[in-house]
């Protein structure tokens, strides 16, 4: 067709945060293709296998369609009233017993933008707390802290048109052919057409093998290896001496740090060898328009943060951010909307557009728009509030969206704090590990089933909408998050997406320029748009950073050990992932019916350490850590180096996050997934 719009319904791909467009087509119910748009303007007509294919969940005979409510120690079917009054019961008794702040909410960086907008709206204006986060906090929260810190703003400083344009690309802790398809494949093209190709992954990841360096770090030693990276570009001149006087700060600084990290040290702590850590800097510091691009391998450590930080360094230290001599730092985003969860304020310490909770200033904007105070609290982080639970502090929890039984870290102690909460609500499509042990659970509608907009790895806010109605009596997320605050006689404003959207452009100027009215013209706006007369700006900064003096800001922070390291009890170390045919706890890929599937989790073990323990290629192991245990299927592939395994958790069953340590970055609270000291057995 000649207009692309005819061929279906818009909207833009719930699976990763590359944000591909769409075209639905329904048949009968259901849907019979996803067109990836030729004037996408992301994909620019591709899409990957998950967004053209894996719809089959949403007409599987698993959907929840209809309330369920625990009565007698059973999850029974209930009606919305009747599911509504025990939400409301529920979380009155945790706010008459433990006052507001015994609430918290899980909000869903699968969710819309309004969603998220509406759910922390409820939280800090009916209930009272700001006890709210997002599962942003299990990725990419040391990115929008380091990033903050380095220029000012949470989000990646260039677009994916600008990393196209680059003749250099630094790819670290990432695997995008696998995770991010159509970027992998953008990123690969431009390295095919010469741009220098620097990978930075301890496995042999796709892009790997296209590489002008590989580096394969121990989990765990980023920070090292970044320092080696910039005392090279230092001691070689590779520098841009003007803007790191007239636009950056804490150079003095750096410069103290790096000299403990010559080369050979960065090497002994990396196990990169000296000379790929020198060629790496020169391939890097000798490019006109070098570009980093990173993902979960950088930030899931305990010293996440400062991994993004002196990420960061580099392309400060090049002045290749900015300035137009470069395409900055770009983080990936696993889920499609970890962007604009937290942009709506689904976070404990900042509201909407990034103003802390604790800035007088910043809550009196949201309190002249939502009529009523806002707490001044931070409220609590993921991984604190299961600890609340456990200690009998956190009276009542609301899951959105989320398995937390099976993708958050020590899986185990999550179970048990949703069992010792008094009150658990989960929002869900199918009845997972967490809504089984919820006291209601309430059916909800998935991605093409909404209307509203998410925002991508490189900020473009975009239009979702519904091509299906939910099944039964599944419901949007939106619609539920009125339904509470109504059972609990409170009218939250903000009838439609539409209305949510500007109200939020209101409580800040970030968004202020951004309506459904102007998605629907345009396609895409990207975020910061403080005027709807203008458009957004796709290149984060120019002449100013955003930070209280208008610089960069270079960290010296030192390396320091990951939380776990191998012994002669669990000689492995564990990094888990994402593989190509699957999506996180696998609820939607796993129904698709239609994919080729992988059928299980696998260990990829290294056949060095295959041998040593006797492992045959297909055996069953059982995998042990100091936490917990799992039952996998090994995979001997030399992808995985000597000493390290790898593995998905894509499958619940496998019980890989009950092996994933409480270890969180010092900063943020994110979990190290990276780096889990292991043992391996036949079983
Ligand atoms: Fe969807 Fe990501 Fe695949 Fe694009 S690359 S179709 S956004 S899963």
């Amino acid at each position: 067709s000649a207009d692309p719009r005819a061929a279906g319904v818009r909207t833009t791909c719930g699976y990763c945060g590359v944000g591909c467009t769409l075209d639905l087509v329904v048949r009968d119910g259901r849907i019979a293709a996803a067109l990836p748009a030729r004037d996408g303007p992301v994909n620019r007509g591709h899409a990957c296998a998950k967004g053209r294919f894996a719809h089959g969940f949403l007409t599987s005979p698993e959907r929840l369609t209809r309330p369920l409510v625990r009565r007698d120690g059973r999850l029974e079917p209930a009606d919305w009233d009747e599911a509504l009054a025990a939400v409301a019961d529920g979380l009155r008794r945790a706010v008459d017993a433990g006052g507001p702040d015994a609430v918290a909410a899980i909000s869903s960086a699968r969710a819309t933008n309004e969603e998220n907008y509406l759910l922390q709206k409820f939280m800090r204006t009916v209930i009272g707390t700001n006890n709210i986060d997002n599962c942003s906090r299990l990725c990419h929260a040391p990115s929008a802290a380091g990033l903050t810190a380095s220029f000012g703003l949470p989000g990646g400083t260039d677009t994916l048109e600008g990393i196209e344009q680059a003749d250099c690309l630094l790819v670290v802790g990432a695997n995008p052919v696998e995770a991010h398809p159509v970027v992998g494949a953008r990123l690969l093209q431009r390295a095919l057409r010469g741009a220098g190709l620097v990978v930075a992954d301890p496995r042999a990841v796709g892009l790997a093998r296209h590489a002008d360096v590989h580096l394969r770090p121990r989990p765990g030693t980023n920070v090292a290896l970044f320092h080696g990276i910039a005392h090279v570009l230092l001691a070689e001149g590779m520098t841009d001496e003007e803007f790191l006087r007239e636009r950056a700060a804490g150079l003095d600084e750096l410069r103290e740090t790096l000299a403990a990290y010559p080369p050979e040290r960065a090497a002994a702590l990396t196990g990169v060898p000296a000379p790929h850590i020198t060629a790496a800097a020169r391939l890097y510091g000798r490019a006109e328009r070098p570009a980093v691009v990173y993902g979960l391998g950088v930030t899931e450590h305990l010293h996440g943060t400062d991994g993004v930080r002196t990420l960061a360094n580099l392309a400060i230290l090049r002045g290749a951010v900015g300035t137009g001599r470069g395409f900055g730092i770009n983080p990936l985003r696993g889920q499609n909307n970890v962007q604009g969860a937290s942009d709506m304020g689904a976070l404990p310490e900042t509201l909407p557009g990034y103003g802390k909770v604790t800035d007088p200033g910043a809550r009196s904007r949201a309190e002249a728009v939502w009529g009523t105070p806002v707490p001044g609290r931070p409220g609590l982080r993921i991984p604190q509030m299961f600890a609340a639970a456990r200690a009998g502090e956190l009276r009542a929890l609301w899951v959105v969206g989320e398995d937390v039984t099976a993708t958050d870290p020590d899986a185990g102690r999550v179970a048990r704090a949703l069992e010792t909460c008094p009150f658990t609500v989960c929002s869900e499509l199918f009845l997972s590990g967490t809504a089984r042990r919820a006291d209601v659970v309430l059916p909800a509608a998935s991605w093409p089933e909404k209307d509203g907009t998410f925002t991508n790895f490189d900020r473009r806010v975009q239009r979702v909408r519904p091509a299906l109605a939910p099944p039964g009596g599944a419901r949007t997320d939106f619609w539920i998050v009125h339904a509470v605050a109504a059972a609990l006689g409170a009218d939250l404003g903000c009838p439609t997406p539409a209305a949510a959207l500007e109200e939020c452009g209101r409580v800040t100027g970030l968004f202020a320029g951004i309506t459904h009215a102007r998605l629907d013209e345009e396609g895409a706006v990207p975020w910061p748009c403080p005027d709807p007369r203008r458009p957004g700006r796709a290149r984060l900064y120019t002449r100013r950073f955003a930070t209280p003096d208008g610089r960069a800001h270079l960290s010296a922070a030192p390396y320091l050990p990951p939380g776990e390291q191998a012994d002669d009890d669990y000689p492995l170390i564990m990094v888990t992932g994402r593989r190509l045919d699957h999506y996180n706890s696998g609820s939607m890929t796993r129904r698709g019916g239609n994919l080729l599937l992988a059928p299980a989790d696998l260990l990829d073990l290294h056949p060095d350490d295959a041998a040593r323990h006797g492992l045959r290629d297909g055996q069953p192991v059982l995998v042990e850590s100091r936490h917990g245990r799992a039952r996998l299927t090994a995979r001997i592939s030399d992808d995985v180096s000597p000493g390290q395994v790898f593995c998905a958790f894509h499958f619940p069953g496998s019980g890989v996050n009950r092996l994933t340590s409480g270890h969180t970055d010092t900063a943020t609270s994110c979990p190290e997934y990276k780096v889990t000291a292991v043992r391996v057995d036949a079983h």
